[in-house]
């Protein structure tokens, strides 16, 4: 509820204790200012392009923290001490297998 009122006249605003304007127009013949017909359409289009715009940033969201949880862990890159990496396999053991007797 407005604390002032709009003089259809001079459209100055005009606080409801004052119930005459300065330029004479009187409060009671203010006819009762019928609601726009276009606020509720335009309020509930943007709020629903807002519901919209908030929902694709959520699953955004969760789509991103899934895929940081379930996603297959980076290779390793490991180096070895000094830049030396040792790309072969072992030789295979030398030792001498014991034949049965
Ligand atoms: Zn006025």
């Amino acid at each position: 509820m407005p604390a002032t009122w709009e003089c259809p006249s001079c459209k100055r605003r005009v606080p409801l204790a004052v119930e005459e304007c300065r330029c004479g127009w009187l409060r009671s013949r203010v006819p009762v200012a019928a609601p726009r017909p276009s606020d509720p359409v335009r309020g509930t289009a943007r709020r629903g392009w807002e519901t919209w715009v908030g929902l694709a940033v959520v699953v955004g969201a969760l789509a991103w923290g899934i895929y940081w949880m379930v996603r297959p862990p980076a290779k390793p890159n490991t180096k070895g001490i000094l830049g030396y990496v040792d790309a072969t396999p072992p030789p295979p053991s030398t030792r001498p297998t014991p034949r049965p007797n």
